[in-house]
């Protein structure tokens, strides 16, 4: 009976041997944020049978083990939602059939394209047969005159959001700036959110917007595109929030509490929130693979990595903020993203010679106001693709609990990519 058995299972082995190539492919995931976790969990479910099979392996590294939402930054100080609501252990967010590796050994130091060799911070190695970046971004404050001497933000981590919170707490008067030193920056529409949070803060909280001058100050002529221009503007209008546009910062003059732009013009501020310019991450820049501000080139269809005609490589795919400068970086284009770049790297280990095409889908959420005494709180979820523009909107009721309940389900349903 046992000989039997052997020899059945021997001989099925051989039949599996004659379907299938039982070279393990291995794909390599760097960055377990949005876009690297929902492809893990797309690729973990969907070719469960062949990683059984020992067929292929998946891999993501990062250097962190806490999966943090930093949409959730713009609500924070407000009180909307709690660090615990925000941030999850990764080890909770990617499936078991995925090889998770945190910390000096996830943290990705030199990727070397021509021989498919990843070095980590430790100095471990890993290969690949097919790899996707998706390290996000990083700022860059030391490249802002005069910013790391007075730096208020809820753009960099959650420590700096919370200390911005206790930042606000304490004011009870003065002229606070918003200032968008320069694009791109993950979700364009985030800081003009912000500062409708921060008027509804002033007026139903504090109780106390006569006592503040808000001004805003961004870089270039819109906020978003027109039709979610044409709503914020007219927000700021109606909040008698100073709104100024194309505003051409030179430097932050601490001692003397001003923002100087680059004609001189000096503004007067008694707190400052800045959102700093942003670039791809060092180590990419550094392995020579990206542009001259750290971003991956790659085919806006396929997401495949693409330098020029010559230097391209179809194994490697990009999605989220790491992406090319001209792709918005929103978590919501990083969703997108990364359901095409799941199904292209099954069709690729799969070797159906099939391949799906990113559209250009992006989304930036507008807030018109929050739920306070006098509003029921209106938001939407402005939406476009490389051909469809988007649609003059506004903001409605569903839209804000949509919005509010999404943080919730975004652990459960996004990242785990079920929707
Ligand atoms: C304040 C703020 C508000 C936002 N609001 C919204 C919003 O309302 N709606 C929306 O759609 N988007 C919003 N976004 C944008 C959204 O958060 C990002 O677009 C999204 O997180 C991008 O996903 P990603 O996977 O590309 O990058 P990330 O989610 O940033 O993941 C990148 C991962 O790479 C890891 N990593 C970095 N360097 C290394 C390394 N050397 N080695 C290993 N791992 C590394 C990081 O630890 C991280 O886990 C907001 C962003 C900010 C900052």
């Amino acid at each position: 009976m046992k000989l039997s058995f052997f020899i059945l299972s021997k001989r099925s082995r051989k039949k599996r041997e004659g379907d299938y190539n039982l070279k393990t492919k291995k794909i390599l995931i760097l960055g377990a944020g949005a876009a690297g976790t929902i492809v893990a969990n797309k690729l973990a479910r969907d070719l469960r049978r062949e990683i059984a099979r020992d067929e292929v392996e998946i891999t993501i590294l990062d250097k962190s083990d806490m999966n943090i939402n930093q949409a959730g930054f713009t609500f924070v100080p407000f009180g909307f939602y709690t660090p615990d609501d925000i941030r999850r252990p990764r080890r909770k967010l990617i499936s078991p059939r995925v090889k998770a590796i945190f910390g000096e050994d996830g943290e990705v130091a030199r990727v070397d394209l021509e021989n498919r060799e990843v070095t980590v911070k430790s100095g471990k190695k890993y290969f690949y047969d097919y790899l996707l970046i998706a390290t996000g971004c990083t700022q860059d404050v030391e490249s802002v005159p005069g910013l790391s001497k007075d730096f208020n933000t809820f753009y960099t981590s959650l420590e700096d959001t919370l200390r911005l919170k206790e930042s606000l707490q304490t004011l009870s008067k003065g002229k606070i700036v918003v200032l968008t030193i320069k694009m791109p920056i993950p979700c364009p529409g985030a800081p003009a959110k912000f500062t409708v949070l921060l008027d509804d803060y002033l007026r139903y909280v504090k109780r106390a917007r006569e006592n503040f001058d808000i001004t805003f100050l961004w870089p270039i002529p819109t906020v978003g595109p027109p039709p979610y221009n044409s709503n914020i503007t007219k927000a700021f209008e109606e909040r008698k929030i100073n709104d100024v546009r194309e505003f051409k910062f030179s430097e932050i003059d601490a001692e003397k509490k001003e923002v100087v732009s680059a004609d001189g013009e000096r503004i007067k501020y008694d707190f400052l929130v800045t959102i700093p310019p942003h670039k791809g991450i060092k180590a990419l820049y550094d392995s020579g693979i990206t542009d001259e501000n750290g971003w991956v080139p790659a085919d806006k269809y396929t997401l495949q990595y693409k330098k020029s005609e010559t230097e391209k490589h179809d194994e490697v795919y990009v999605a989220g903020d790491a992406g090319p400068l001209e792709i918005l970086k929103t978590g919501v284009t990083a969703h997108y993203q990364a359901f095409t770049v799941a199904q292209n790297l099954i069709y690729d280990v799969l070797g159906t010679g099939d391949k799906v095409h990113y559209l250009g889908n992006v989304g930036c959420p507008y807030v018109g106001s929050t739920l306070t005494p006098d509003s029921r709180g209106k938001a939407f979820l402005a939406v476009w693709s490389y051909g469809l523009k988007p649609r003059p909107f506004v903001p409605t009721e569903a839209g804000w609990y949509f919005y509010r309940m999404y943080y919730y389900i975004y652990w459960d349903l996004t990242v785990k990519a079920i929707i």
